[in-house]
């Protein structure tokens, strides 16, 4: 259950820029990037499909890794004090492509909102 193309990048069966890897969560730049600094964050298991699927009595240790990873990967891009978004599609209208979950960490611009 769950394999996506982000288990192959787990995997390392298909390259990716990674920027982050820990324990529990890897972290690489978005293949179409929306903006100069554009991360996806996501967790190592791969039966998260989506925002709903989390557990947070089973998964709150992961979300605490996911955002430690969000704030060394925003520092460590140069936007932690310009500011940054950190975004989680979730389904169809939100525009999901992946179900695997994934936050993506957008900045280096002025960012709009609302989002479209
Ligand atoms: O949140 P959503 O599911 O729409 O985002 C999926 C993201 O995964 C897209 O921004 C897409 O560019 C990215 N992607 C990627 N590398 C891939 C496949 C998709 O960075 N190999």
């Amino acid at each position: 259950m769950g394999e996506t193309i982000f288990s192959k990048i787990i995997r390392k069966e298909i390259p990716a820029d990674i920027v982050y890897e820990g324990d529990t969560v890897l972290a690489f730049r978005d293949i179409n990037p929306q903006a100069p600094v554009h991360v996806l964050i996501i967790p190592k298991i791969t039966d998260i499909e989506t925002a709903k699927d989390i557990n947070p009595a089973e998964h709150g240790q992961l979300l605490a890794d996911m955002f430690e990873a969000a704030n060394k990967i925003a520092k460590d891009l140069g936007v932690s004090e310009s500011g940054y978004r950190l975004v989680i599609n979730s389904g169809r209208d939100a525009g999901q492509e992946v179900y695997h979950l994934h936050m993506h960490l957008l900045g280096g611009r002025k960012l709009n909102w609302p989002p479209g």
